[in-house]
């Protein structure tokens, strides 16, 4: 097979919670659109405390083209509906089941155009798997890319931990509803620190 370097690419850009994986998707957003051309952004709709917006914590937001559920097949709808964009653009990607990231590899075969997923990459139990999501994409994407974030020691973060009641916490389901009881939060930490919140656990 012959690589053509004009085909559409897969990117799969990770990063641990609060490295601005949204804000860098935004950003991206508003590139292709100020240049004139049409984006598709999507997420999942486990993501429900926004709606179906994209929010920052910097403050940009935007609403998304639509959300997806584990039965959406986004191939399938971006030939429908998004065949003219430029762009499609992921957000929270780790919710993806493996066959949507499939698909997501798919538009980039059939359809010629890009596909950029951001996501984490690992749960922050730091371990069985991880998210399927983000796991199928570490295998097939094309262009795998970190974004950068600090821990609180000032290291390079590369786990995202989950903290309740300011305490490290390594069990439990993926997505943590607030039920306003427990103060719920996410810390990057990088490994010696997370080691160090485990021994005062
Ligand atoms: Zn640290």
């Amino acid at each position: 097979m012959n690589y053509n370097q004009d085909m559409a690419k897969l990117y799969f850009r990770y990063g641990a919670m609060g490295c601005g994986k949204t804000m860098q998707l935004l950003q991206v957003a508003f590139n292709y659109e100020e240049r004139g051309h049409k984006v598709c952004v999507i997420k999942p709709k486990t993501d429900t405390k926004n709606g179906t917006k994209l929010l920052t914590r910097i403050g940009p937001e935007r609403e998304t083209n639509f959300c997806f559920d584990k039965k959406t097949d986004i191939f399938k709808e971006v030939l429908k509906n998004y065949k003219d964009v430029q762009c499609v653009l992921v957000d929270e990607a780790q919710f993806l089941t493996p066959e949507q990231a499939d698909q997501l590899m798919m538009i980039t075969i059939k359809l010629n155009i890009p596909v950029m997923a951001y996501g984490l990459r690992l749960n922050f139990r730091q371990k069985d798997g991880g998210f399927e999501g983000a796991t199928r994409l570490l295998q097939i994407a094309h262009i795998i890319e970190e974004i950068k974030t600090i821990c609180e020691c000032g290291h390079k973060a590369t786990l995202n931990c989950r903290f309740l009641d300011d305490k490290l916490v390594t069990d439990g389901p993926d997505i943590l509803i607030d039920d306003g009881k427990s103060k719920i939060e996410y810390r990057a930490l990088c490994p010696a620190c997370y080691e160090k919140y485990l021994e005062k656990k």
